[in-house]
């Protein structure tokens, strides 16, 4: 396939708005390719370029973007970034740049969409000193080349986002249809290998081998993750539930095979480097092969530490021994996802519990068998009392569904709910705050679409808005007068007094009265609160339910 055709598809798709039409446009591309194409085009039609377990990373940010096109189309820098503020989407900026340019080109080669990903891969793998200046010359190739269809989506894959709308539930669904195989044996498989791209590769290769496919040591998999719910709720539908302290630490998903250990962070980064105190205790505790998921939290004289202590050490690359003197990180275990070859992924939890109990003799997180709401509000208290969050209510007999945001596993906090979004845009600061940004436009996540659903900024102190100008200053796409178009990498944890209906955002909800609680350096975008989730707390809201 030809990098031109993937473009049209994506043109075709932006003027969809129906989901089932959206499928059924990308099932019928999917049989016609290679197998080349297949995982490429499946990864890039979700605005991806490499499958999400691998810690590549194309390290494009908009500065680049602008020096390539404007290398390509023979102007200067501020001409292309002016035109990108003039529409206010770097992706038609582009298009129409390189729409000037074609009529005076005709050394042009065909981009074909394997082509593309080879380059992106060479980007991906520059490192070192050099490494800006070799990304720059892949990406003025790849203008160089483009017609300005291709360009459009070109520029948005670089900055990884295709603003398309197809979200990976659609492309499930769409792969699910193409080869005729049951969705939930694609989902099956996608959750153990984490790559969409190869998932669709072995559902036209071998659909019955969708149902063996398992978990494998050093390819992590997303973290299960919880809803905010009731203790009541839980007992009420289950009888009796698991209930474990909440501990506000960083996840890690450990993976060890004979004598060789990983970490990998909750966005899937290796983080092995900046943990060594975490990966002795755990190889210290087990003689098996294991893939463990976990909190590690940070401890002072016994008592938990906040959180920002725990994702400073997550961070660090260099001098890690004199950083765990100071912050001693320890692990908590309360799941396991493998075991000697096996993966254990679809066995009860109460099984996986019993099992980790065995094969860890240490550091494995409390658990308590729960009947009555008395009971859980005492765990609860107790949780608080030892300076934890709260409480995790999790399903007995729930297999483990990695990346799924589901009741299976439900968390209760205290006090003010806080939602973690996207930050997409920024408005220049006046007065004290002037030079840096004042405040942040926040968006909800919706397959794949980002939907505004308030600013923020208050809650931010003079300290955090520099640190905050730093983080943002060079994500700017676009700007126009005082209001700026970010990349849409930062997740922000913000609180609020209610969520109310409002037409003047794109997600038809708005906040009152936002209030800036931290920057979830830990979250990626497709990680924050999607608009189901905020449409969810918007009618618990309503109807006035407690949060035991
Ligand atoms: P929050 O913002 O409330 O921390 P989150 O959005 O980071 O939540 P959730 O999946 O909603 O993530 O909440 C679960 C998180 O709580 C897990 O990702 C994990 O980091 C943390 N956690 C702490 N203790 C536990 C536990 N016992 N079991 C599962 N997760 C736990």
């Amino acid at each position: 396939m030809q990098f031109l055709e993937f473009a049209e598809v994506c043109e075709r798709l932006e003027g969809i708005a129906g989901r089932l039409e959206m499928i059924e446009q990308v099932a019928a591309v999917l049989p016609r390719l290679d197998d080349d194409e297949l995982p490429v085009f499946v990864r890039f039609i979700m605005g991806r370029v490499f499958p999400d377990w691998s810690t590549k990373n194309l390290g494009v940010g908009p500065n680049l973007l602008y020096d390539a096109v404007a290398y390509v189309v023979g102007t200067k820098r501020d001409t292309v970034r002016e035109a990108i503020n003039a529409t206010g989407d770097a992706g038609l900026a582009v298009e129409r740049l390189l729409a000037k340019k074609e009529q005076t080109s005709f050394f042009m080669q065909e981009l074909g969409l394997v082509d593309v990903y080879r380059e992106f891969e060479r980007m991906a793998a520059a490192g070192g000193q050099r490494s800006q200046r070799e990304k720059l010359r892949v990406a003025q190739g790849l203008f160089g080349n483009a017609r300005p269809l291709e360009g459009r989506y070109l520029a948005r894959l670089m900055l990884e986002e295709l603003r398309i709308g197809m979200g990976e539930g659609n492309v499930r669904d769409a792969v699910a249809r193409a080869f005729a195989v049951d969705v939930r044996l694609v989902e099956h498989a996608h959750q153990a290998m984490n790559d969409l791209g190869q998932v669709a590769l072995l559902a036209r290769r071998d659909p019955d081998a969708l149902s063996r496919v398992t978990i494998e040591p050093f390819r992590p998999v997303k973290m299960m993750l919880a809803q905010a719910g009731t203790i009541a709720a839980q007992l009420e539908d289950h009888g009796e539930v698991a209930v474990e302290h909440k501990y506000d630490g960083s996840r890690f998903q450990f993976h060890k095979v004979g004598g060789v250990s990983r970490i990998y962070s909750r966005k899937l980064e290796e983080v092995t480097g900046s943990l060594p105190d975490i990966a002795r205790l755990l190889v210290e505790a087990t003689n098996h092969d294991v893939i463990l998921d976990g909190e590690a939290v940070a401890v002072r004289d016994g008592k938990p530490m906040p959180f920002q202590y725990v994702i400073r050490r997550f961070r660090r690359k260099h001098e890690v021994d004199a950083m765990m003197e100071q912050i001693e990180l320890v692990p908590r275990v309360f799941d396991i996802l493998y075991l000697d070859g096996e993966s254990l992924m679809d066995r009860p939890l109460s099984e996986r519990r019993k099992i980790l109990d065995e094969v860890l003799t240490a550091h494995v997180a409390e658990q308590f068998r729960v009947t009555d709401v008395a009971g859980a509000e005492a765990i609860y208290n107790e949780a608080l009392g030892l300076g934890h969050e709260g409480v995790m209510v999790k399903v007995l007999d729930s297999p483990y569904t990695p990346g799924v945001r589901g009741r299976l596993w439900v968390k209760v906090k205290p006090g003010v709910e806080t939602l973690d979004l996207v930050v997409v845009g920024a408005e220049w600061g006046e007065g004290r705050r002037a030079g840096t940004f004042g405040s942040f436009l926040l968006a909800v996540q919706d397959q794949g679409r980002l939907l505004a659903v308030g600013k923020v900024a208050t809650g931010i102190n003079d300290e955090t808005l520099a640190e905050l100008y730093a983080l943002f200053k060079d994500k700017v796409i676009a700007r126009s007068g005082k209001e700026v178009t970010l990349e849409p990498d930062v997740v922000f944890e913000v609180g609020y007094s209610e969520i109310q209906a409002s037409p003047n955002y794109g997600s038809g909800y708005a906040l009152r009265f936002p209030r800036f609680v931290r920057v979830r350096e830990d979250k990626s975008a497709d990680e924050a609160e999607s608009l189901d989730s905020l449409i969810e707390r918007y009618l618990r809201q309503k109807n006035g339910q407690g949060s035991l």
